[in-house]
């Protein structure tokens, strides 16, 4: 009887603390876009939601996106407006609960795509975690310094107990040569995802050379289909030592913050 009751209150007591999830982030394969997830115990936190697909789910009903965020808040930080960033919006508001939007692009947009971001409402609180802290490092370029619409990117770094990942959207080199500076004043940076897809015009050596404890990059691309990510690119982090991991290979890539 003794023991049955230790065993009895040792399942209460088990059961009566949530259990605690090291905060992870997750590239999801959605073909060529963007669509990542940082996962804390109580949030999840979007950067984009596009993608030409749902995060792939083979032959499994419920998008893994769902297993993991349907019973945590959901925000979303939006890195700029082309589609293949923010085409999922709507889709995230009727699945994911008290989605918000705490960064919308600073691109001008057409009526279009301002419908699509007007559907998810502005958040109000602060982030709502301290597992994890998000920090932007976007320049403010003044308009004769922009040369095309992908230097609207907002620029993101996730910093998790003991790895940091760095978001850079579209942004393209001679705007990585900007923000990279801020870089030498932020703790370090292990996890990079690859500039535009890996396109050849980012992850520049100038950026690389901001990033001296990168161990991994990721990138999010279909190259049968747009040549992402570039040869030149592959060849860049080679050199650094740097291993790439592709979405088109790996499918969705989850990695330790
Ligand atoms: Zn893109």
């Amino acid at each position: 009887m003794r023991i049955f009751l230790i065993f009895l209150s040792a399942f209460i007591f088990s059961r009566s603390i949530a259990p605690e999830v090291q905060p992870f982030v997750v590239i999801w394969n959605i073909g060529q876009g963007q669509w990542i997830t940082v996962v804390t115990n109580n949030v999840c936190i979007h950067f984009d939601m596009g993608g030409e697909w749902l995060p792939n789910y083979g032959n499994r009903r419920t998008p893994p996106v769902l297993k993991l965020c349907s019973d945590k808040l959901n925000r979303v930080y939006l890195s700029h407006s082309d589609m293949d960033h923010i085409k999922f919006l709507s889709w995230g508001m009727d699945h994911l609960l008290q989605l918000c939007d705490a960064a919308p692009p600073l691109d001008p947009m057409n009526a279009r795509k301002r419908a699509l971001i007007a559907k998810v409402p502005r958040c109000h609180s602060p982030l709502p975690t301290r597992e994890v802290k998000v920090v932007e490092i976007t320049p403010r370029f003044k308009t004769h310094e922009f040369s095309g619409h992908n230097d609207f990117s907002r620029i993101f770094v996730i910093y998790g107990p003991y790895r940091a990942i760095l978001i850079p959207g579209d942004s393209e080199a001679h705007a990585e040569a900007v923000w990279s500076k801020r870089l030498y004043n932020l703790p370090p940076v292990q996890i990079l995802v690859a500039g535009h897809h890996g396109s050849k015009t980012s992850t520049s050596e100038t950026l690389l050379r901001a990033l001296p404890n990168l161990q991994i990059a990721v990138a999010s691309a279909r190259k049968a289909r747009y040549g992402h990510p570039d040869p030149i690119v592959v060849a860049r982090l080679r050199a650094d030592g740097v291993p790439l991991l592709r979405t088109e290979i790996w499918g969705n890539i989850a990695l330790q913050l």
